[in-house]
Order: C-alpha cells, then structure tokens, then sequence
C-alpha cells in the first residue's frame, strides 16, 4: 500500500472546487489534495485545448512571426509538464493524442486569419491589466481564489476537453456546472478588479464555443453559496470518522469522477448494487482477483483476465481485457491471485473490455489509502 492521500481542512475554495463540493465532498476533498493529482489520469484534449485557445490569443493580442513555431512552444509546455506523472507520461508523443493533427490544423488556420488583420511584432505587448490568463485572482476576504483561462473587460472563458451536450441530461447537467463556475470567475473579477464581465464562453478544444450572459447579482449569489460550501465542507470534515464518510456515491456522481481508481467508497457502492444494480454508462469500471496475466507475442500485448468482479457492468462476474505494458504498465504473472482496478475501460459488441488511451489497470497492493488529517490548513 502506497502512502495514504490526506483530506485536509481548507482555508480557501475556488469556482472548480465549489462545483466538485456540490457533487460529493470526498471528491472536493480529493481534487484539493496535491498528492492525489498523481493518481489521475489527465484528458490531452484539454491541452489541446488550452494551447489552441493561447494560440489565438497571441495571434489577436500582438501578431505572430511563426505560428507553427508557436503552436509548436505550447505543445512543448505540456509534454515538459507531464513527463514525470506515473499515467499521463502515456502522452509523451503529442502526435498521437486524441484530435491532435484536427486540432493543430484548425489553431493554425484560425490563427492566420487572425494574424492577418494583426501587425505581427517582435517586442513583448504586455496584456494590458483588465485582461489575463490563468492569473490568479482573490476575492471575499482571501477565501475565494479563482484562475480563469481567460478574461477581459467584457468576457470570462473556460476551457474545457468537450463542450457538453445539451441535448442530454448529462450535458444539460454540465452546462449548469460549468456555467455556474464562469458567474464565480465573474464574481471574483469585479470584487478584485472593479469591473463586470457580461458574457461568459465555454471554449471546448474543437474550437467552438457557448456563450452566455452574466448577471452581476446571480453571479454574486454563487460566489457566496461557494463560500457557504466551504463553511459546510469543513465542518463535515471534522466530524468524519474516515474519509468514505464523506462520499455521496451515485451513478450521477461517480460515474465522471476521474477518483475512481483511488476512492473506497466508490467500490464499496458498487459491491453493494452488484449484481442487480442497472449497469453504469460508459466507461467503464472493473476490480476484481487476478486469475491469469498471459503475455502477447510481441512482448506488449498482456491479457488480464479477473475473477470475482465488482464492476459497473451489472452482472459481469469475470472480466478480460488487453492492455499493452507500453501504455498501461506491466503486470506481472505473479499477480495472479491479488487484486486489481482497471477503469475507464469500454466494451466490445462480444463482451469483452477494451483498454484505450484512457484506460487505467492498478495492482490493489499499489493503491493509496486515503485518510483525514485535521492538521491545517
Ligand atoms: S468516485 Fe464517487 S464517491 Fe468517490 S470521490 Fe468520486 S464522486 Fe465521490
């Protein structure tokens, strides 16, 4: 067993924790525990993303000599960042994450135009200070602490890997979430700069958008219910016996919380709504005793196949599924007869897992507890 991950009390919230204590308070507790970031698997599109939207940004704000040059320096950033990260080093080669050459392509075309109607310039234009990015903002006495992606005197942006999708009630449920996170970046601004943006944009990396607008007293409102959250989740915390007290597992919480591999409370739910329970939607989630570990001709390919399985697949009792030791890391055959998490897998017409880019595969023994420490913050 790995060091245990500690929830800690907190001094300060912000417009993604905010959001996170609204769904169950393990997984604010989680996403505000620095250690526990190792344990997540993190979406490249959001990089693509972020480096497509700075990208058009520089184009707008002061030109650009060398676009592919630039593009190229953003790209850079992320891999320098993700190299030592146990999962997200899978992602050393950004040629091959998900919409990579899509991507690239639109933020150079985008960015040409844009170019165009832009002197390009050599020197450093500093952005001027009603604008920024990712700069880091406070507000309600220091308790509220917000970094948008971007923002200036009119408008508030979000990246995001995807933009949801509304025609469904997971997306309808997404919008409110990110939206709501946009009115608390607002509220921040205004207290902290004394100006009110009055449009919000949800950037996904495909380059499209959704634009609201902002109401400085429905903004207001969520900066101080985000507060409120806070009051609440540190008093929940103190009375919490373990940290599973503090969960609210549920299809709709957990089934896109990226703590899954790492949080008991989530495989405790599942055991207890297994084999009855209506299976999770995609992707999917499978622990279990290892039976076999058969390794491929090439030396990659490895066969893992588990018994006694608890899954989000209602009904699965064994489970098999490829991985390759170059993504998804070498499992020996030693493991045989100890446990072992896999999630964000999917499933094949015949039944059978599949590992993709996504895809986590964890002997149990390397898993961290996680524990509460009333020390601090
Ligand atoms: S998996 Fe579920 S119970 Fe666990 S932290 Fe995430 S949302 Fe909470």
């Amino acid at each position: 067993m790995q060091t245990a991950l500690s929830i800690r009390p907190l001094a300060t919230t912000s417009p993604s924790l905010g959001s996170e204590m609204k769904i169950c308070a393990l997984r604010a507790g989680l996403a505000s525990c620095r250690e526990a970031d190792e344990w997540v698997l993190h979406d490249p599109r959001l990089w693509l993303g972020t480096a497509l939207h700075a990208l058009l940004e520089k184009a707008k704000r002061k030109g650009l000599a060398d676009i592919e040059g630039a593009w190229d320096g953003e790209i850079v950033g992320f891999v320098q960042r993700i190299g030592s990260h146990q999962f997200d080093r899978r992602f050393s080669d950004p040629t091959r994450w998900p919409a990579y050459y899509l991507t690239r392509q639109r933020a150079l075309s985008s960015a040409a135009k844009l170019n165009s109607a832009t002197k390009p310039s050599s020197g450093g234009v500093q952005a001027p200070p009603w604008s920024g990015t990712e700069r880091r903002l406070t507000a309600r006495g220091g308790r509220l602490v917000g970094r948008p992606d971007r923002f200036d005197r009119t408008t508030v942006t979000d990246i995001k890997s995807n933009l949801p999708d509304r025609a469904t009630p997971l997306g309808i449920e997404l919008f409110g979430r990110h939206r709501r996170q946009i009115l608390i970046y607002a509220a921040i601004i205004a207290e902290s700069l004394g100006f009110w943006p009055n449009k919000g944009v949800i950037a996904g990396a495909s380059g499209e958008t959704i634009e609201f607008g902002l109401a400085p007293a429905e903004c207001d409102a969520e900066a101080d219910a985000a507060i409120a959250d806070l009051d609440a989740w540190n008093s929940a915390l103190t009375s919490a016996a373990r940290a599973a007290d503090l969960a609210s597992p549920s299809e709709a919480s957990c089934g896109s919380c990226r703590f899954q591999l790492v949080c008991p409370a989530f495989w405790e739910w599942l055991a207890r709504r297994t084999p009855n329970g209506a299976a999770l939607e995609a992707p999917i989630a499978v622990s279990g005793q290892v039976s076999s570990v058969q390794l491929g001709n090439d030396g990659d390919l490895q066969s893992v196949t588990l018994a006694g399985a608890v899954s989000t697949v209602s009904g699965m009792t064994t489970a098999s599924v490829v991985t390759r030791r170059s993504i998804h890391g070498a499992l020996p055959a030693s493991s045989a007869s100890s446990g072992c998490r896999i999630v964000a897998a999917s499933m094949r017409r015949d039944g059978r897992l599949v590992a993709d880019w996504a895809t986590l595969l964890v002997p149990l023994d390397r898993i961290p507890a996680i524990g509460i420490s009333l020390a601090g913050p």
